[in-house]
């Protein structure tokens, strides 16, 4: 089994649904409320666990009532939270609001992540007995530069989502083994529009990418081997919340499991793909058998019936 450790955020969202979003000064009468587990540490673990992996985070809720379904949430998908701190004071929060025509707005109050500045040394013996680590930028860079640089140094491969883009320290990119940002992150982070374009920039860098391209597909590209695009199943999207971190969670454990890249990229493909035909982000993210079952039939053995 895949051992992955994550550091990363937990949110609760704070999703409001109206019909045009207020502008400043004025006060809108929402439709519908709804509060759901997220940031995308906790979404990157959730997603790993239900695709297999033997998950653990690593990072911080509140102590308020929000920090304690945070912990249940991961939980319930299996992920040990262990080492997740209970900080005092608010939960990080997103304010949500989603308008009729699916645009969103969205403020983010970091709130107990925002204390996670540095590993402690049982951090760092988890980290150093995993397989992989998972990280994001929802955490104090400070901390995200003490996690790589420790799996690092323990022979632990590390798995970089870009997002929030933002300028990537020398020192991270170092450590950093595979980058897998979105499209506009690759164009944010290199200044180059065109994936193919973006990806060679970033090889400079690192010595792996992997650029999601949304329906699309995805790019890899290593400094070993030709770029290849993956092409993503096809199916009706109603909600592509999560998308991104259902890809990585599940690439990361099948990377774990020794499978060749290219197998590892179409059955995380699978999984996105299952996430993105259903309403929700955390909630919406698939079991590994239903996993499985939806790779199967793209892959199956040739036929050598006579
Ligand atoms: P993010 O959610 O981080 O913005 P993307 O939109 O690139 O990232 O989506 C991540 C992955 O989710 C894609 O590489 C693809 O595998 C899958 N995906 C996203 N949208 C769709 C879609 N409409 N149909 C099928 N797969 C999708």
């Amino acid at each position: 089994m895949t051992t992955i450790v994550v550091l990363g955020s937990t949110n609760m969202d704070l999703v409001a649904y109206v019909a045009h979003p207020p502008k400043r000064g004025e006060t809108v009468t929402g439709r519908a409320f709804r509060t759901v587990p997220g940031g995308k540490g906790a979404n990157q673990a959730v997603a790993a666990a239900r695709a297999g992996g033997d998950v653990a985070v690593i990072g911080a809720v509140g102590s308020d009532p929000f920090g304690e379904r945070l912990r249940h949430a991961l939980e319930a998908s299996g992920v040990d939270t262990d080492l997740l701190r209970t900080a005092d004071g608010p939960s990080g929060t997103a304010h949500v609001v989603v308008d009729d025509d699916g645009g969103n707005a969205i403020v983010v109050v970091p709130g107990a992540n925002g204390t996670v500045t540095a590993l402690s040394p049982g951090d760092e013996t988890l980290i150093a007995a995993a397989d992989l680590l998972l990280l994001q930028l929802e955490l104090p860079l400070s901390a995200v530069l003490d996690g790589a640089a420790a799996a690092h140094r323990h022979g632990v491969r590390t798995v970089l989502t870009p997002a929030p883009v933002q300028p990537l320290p020398p020192e991270l990119l170092a450590v950093t083994d595979l980058l897998v940002p979105n499209e506009h992150e690759a164009a944010q982070l290199t200044g180059v529009a065109d994936p193919l374009g973006a990806a060679q920039a970033l090889l400079r860098q690192v010595p792996e990418v992997v650029i999601t391209l949304g329906a699309a597909g995805c790019l890899h590209a290593s400094r070993d081997c030709a770029p290849t695009v993956v092409p993503a199943p096809l199916v009706r999207a109603v909600d592509t919340t999560g998308a991104g971190d259902t890809f990585t969670g599940a690439l990361a454990v099948a990377l774990g499991e020794g499978r060749p890249v290219g197998e590892a990229l179409r059955w995380a493909s699978c999984a996105a793909a299952l996430c993105v035909q259903r309403e929700g982000a955390s909630t919406s993210m698939p079991y590994r058998p239903e996993i499985d079952a939806s790779f199967a039939p793209t892959h199956a053995p040739e036929d050598d019936t006579p």
